[in-house]
C-alpha cells in the first residue's frame, strides 16, 4: 500500500492566493517603494492580476501607476535588457519629440 496523494485540478481562477506579509506591497507581494513599478514576474502579482483582468500582467501594467519620469527609467532599463515595453495606445499623447 503506498501514500497516494490525490491531486485534485483546481480551475485556475479558483486557486487561493495567501495573502501578502506585511511591509510589502498589497499587489505584487514584493518588498518595493509605492512609487515603483510592481514586479511584473512575481507569482503573487500574476496571479492576482489574472483573476482581476482575466490576462496576465505586461511591464506597462506593473508600472502604469507610476509617475511619468519612473516610467521612462524603467523603460529604458528593461530595453537594456532587451525587454520592450509595449505602451497601450490611449496613453500616446501627441508628444512631437
Ligand atoms: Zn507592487
Amino acid at each position: 500500500m503506498s501514500n497516494e496523494v490525490k491531486v485534485k485540478e483546481i480551475p485556475f481562477e479558483n486557486v487561493m492566493i495567501l495573502p501578502p506579509k506585511p511591509g510589502v506591497c498589497r499587489e505584487c507581494a514584493v518588498d518595493h517603494r509605492p512609487d515603483q513599478p510592481h514586479n511584473r514576474d512575481s507569482l503573487y502579482y500574476q496571479m492576482k492580476f489574472r483573476q482581476k483582468h482575466g490576462r496576465f500582467p505586461t511591464w506597462w501594467d506593473a508600472m502604469a501607476h507610476c509617475e511619468k519620469h519612473i516610467q521612462k527609467f524603467w523603460i529604458d532599463a528593461l530595453a537594456e535588457r532587451g525587454v520592450i515595453v509595449e505602451l497601450p495606445e490611449e496613453t500616446a499623447d501627441g508628444e512631437s519629440e
